[in-house]
């Protein structure tokens, strides 16, 4: 029977196989050839008592494994702001964005307590749906968007990420009435998020899919990428890069950079590339550092 690792507690798995949650061992074998089987892992098992307790015979294929916290075959990073309370941080969207992306995981870009959006944010909110089309507006405390969000959470494996007080637990407790969040959010300080130790679990959502009761993403720390691969993480440079005069621009200084030409009239706004350059700056550091 196959299923999915929800939890790993006290030295069993618990493996939801669609209707019974059954409460594991693995075989020796994992321990003996050193793998260790995730939160999010796709088994195999089969039946000791029925309806209750089984054994893990193997463990599927993995489509990727997050480190913190520890799951496997993540979908999805459900990053959450808010409109006001605190006001959202383009500087730590951007960030998470690139994250993300260097991570090869789909972003849902959620700005929560649309009962509080004042214009500045409002705007902010409509440009990021442009560039990004999974981007939903919420109201966690007015029940306003759940049911848009939701349907982005069907069937899949989501992990959320955002500072603190945006309204995280609150979305949480709204989508799974009484599920808890773990506490541990990113800290707008470089490489100083907060370690959780413990162990991670899935939330089965209502719709189907699961939700990741420890937030990720809490180490801001740039992703080890190249220079030229950064703009590939903001989809408006990288749609319009074919037009500039050199193949390897990196829309800085080099001459005839459409790119430039796009902020100067406006249809870029500065605040992306003002991000863009001081990342561009962060990894040109990291690679002198070397
Ligand atoms: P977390 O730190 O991201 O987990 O945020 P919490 O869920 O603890 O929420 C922080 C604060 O924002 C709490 O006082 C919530 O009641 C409040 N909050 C959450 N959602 C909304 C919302 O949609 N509108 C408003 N006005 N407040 C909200």
């Amino acid at each position: 029977m196959e299923g999915l690792v929800i939890k790993n507690y006290a030295g069993f798995y618990y493996v939801d196989t669609g209707k019974i949650i059954y409460r594991c061992k693995a075989r020796g074998k994992f321990k003996k050839d050193n793998i260790k089987i995730l939160t999010g892992d796709r088994v195999v098992i089969s039946v000791l008592i029925p309806d209750s307790e089984g054994v893990i015979e193997s463990l599927l294929p993995r489509k990727n494994e997050l480190i913190r916290p520890p799951i496997a075959n993540v979908d999805q990073v459900l990053l959450v702001f808010s409109f006001a309370n605190p006001s959202p941080n383009s500087e730590l969207i951007d960030r998470l964005l690139v994250m993300a992306g260097a991570a090869d995981l789909d972003v849902v870009l959620v700005f929560n307590k649309s009962d509080l959006a004042v214009l500045e944010s409002q705007q902010l909110f409509e440009y990021y749906r442009r560039i990004l089309p999974k981007t939903v507006a919420i109201s966690a405390h007015a029940e306003i968007g759940i049911d848009h969000l939701m349907n982005y959470l069907k069937h899949k494996i989501s992990v959320l990420a955002g500072p603190s007080g945006v309204g995280k637990s609150t979305l949480v407790n709204r989508l799974v009435p009484g599920a808890k969040l773990v506490t541990g959010e990113v800290s707008p300080k470089i490489g100083r998020g907060r370690h959780t130790t413990r162990h991670v679990e899935l939330i089965k959502l209502p719709l189907g899919g699961f939700l990741a009761d420890t937030p990720g993403f809490s180490n801001l720390n740039l992703p080890e990428i190249d220079k030229k691969d950064l703009q590939n993480y903001f989809p408006e440079i990288k749609e319009n890069r074919i037009f500039c005069h050199y193949p390897d621009c990196l829309h800085v200084k080099e001459p005839e950079c459409r790119i430039r030409e796009l902020i100067h009239k406006g249809e870029i706004p500065s605040f992306r590339y003002e991000n863009y350059k001081a990342f561009l700056e962060e990894i040109s550091q990291r690679e002198r550092s070397y």
